[in-house]
């Protein structure tokens, strides 16, 4: 039967498979050029400090303008990495958001440090050290100014350089965390032997809190975690207010949601970083 087939890897051919087979063909085609063409921009999602929501550091999230319209990475990225176009799309990604920080730096806003996420791909035939350093230089930044984030997939698939890989970053000075914890695998055998800063807890867990028991302890045992490794810890999707209090109760420092904001367009977060400061200024005239 159908099942067994798809099991044994073998598939009959139907239409719909046919139809589905050109559908990716013709997306990664489309992606292989879309480097050149111009059709990402990236998205930037501030980082706040739970206790007041200032903004600390900002996530990128990479758009497609897709011929079909605007294109989230979940539909595109995976096929990239199949075709191994993600380590240009990568590059560019990298460049494109440390270009964004100094910018931000030069300009005097709070902020300081750009998330760029890796893909466990950047890590084969590339050497994704030397690339950042290349970048980083080229831009006159530190190498606190960046931050990236590897899913545990990247972990796992024990490329035979990723100890050597994670080195390298840490000896630049990058921040190195674990996005999506405790989604995928948490091999946390990881934790001991790589130079990780810090982890970010999935948003998975985040959404049934405070009122899911099962959400809860997760969030509590993830928080027992980083605070006993003396790792940094984000929280992902933080919706609502009760999840805020929620998560500052439990000691996370840093959230991100859209309790706070979506990804923005690098003006908008800069509007808002302004808008921000003059709060700011104007509270610390009043006392
Ligand atoms: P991620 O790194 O875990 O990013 C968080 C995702 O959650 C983003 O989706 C963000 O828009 C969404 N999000 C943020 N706050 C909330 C919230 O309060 N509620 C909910 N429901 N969602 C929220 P997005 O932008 O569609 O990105 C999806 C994933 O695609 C990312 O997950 C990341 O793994 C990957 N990705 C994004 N940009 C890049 C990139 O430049 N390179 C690579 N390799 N992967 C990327
Ligand atoms: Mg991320
Ligand atoms: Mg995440
Ligand atoms: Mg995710």
């Amino acid at each position: 039967d159908s099942k067994r087939r798809l099991r044994n890897n073998w598939q009959a051919y139907t239409p719909e498979l046919g139809q589905l087979r050109e559908d990716r063909l013709r997306m990664e085609t489309q992606l292989r050029r879309a480097v050149e063409n111009e059709e990402f921009r990236l998205v930037y999602q501030p980082q706040v400090d739970l206790r007041h929501g200032r903004v600390v550091a900002a996530e990128a999230l990479i758009r497609w303008r897709s011929q079909q319209g605007e294109m989230r990475p979940d539909h595109f990225i995976a096929h990239a990495e199949n075709t191994g176009d993600i380590v240009r799309i990568g590059r560019w990604v990298m460049q494109q958001a440390c270009a964004q920080v100094a910018a931000w730096r030069a300009a005097g806003h709070g902020i300081v440090r750009v998330a760029v996420n890796v893909s466990y791909r950047q890590f084969i035939g590339d050497d994704l050290a030397d690339a950042v350093r290349a970048i980083l230089a080229e831009h006159r930044l530190p190498g606190s100014a960046l931050e990236l984030e590897f899913t545990e997939r990247a972990l796992i698939e024990d490329a035979p350089d990723t100890l050597r890989t994670f080195a390298g970053l840490r000896d630049l000075g990058v921040m190195l965390s674990i996005d999506d914890f405790g989604e995928g695998y948490s091999a946390l055998n990881y934790l001991r032997r790589l130079p990780i800063h810090g982890l970010k807890l999935s948003q998975l867990f985040v959404a049934g809190v405070p009122h899911n028991h099962s959400d809860v302890a997760v969030c509590q045992a993830i928080a027992g975690i980083a605070r006993s490794l003396g790792l940094g810890l984000v929280a992902e999707g933080v919706e609502s207010e009760a999840q805020r209090r929620f998560l500052l109760e439990l000691g996370v420092p840093v959230g991100q949601g859209f309790l706070f904001a979506p990804g923005l367009s690098a003006d908008d977060l800069a509007r808002r970083l302004t808008l921000e400061q003059a709060v700011l200024a104007a509270q610390t005239g009043e006392r």
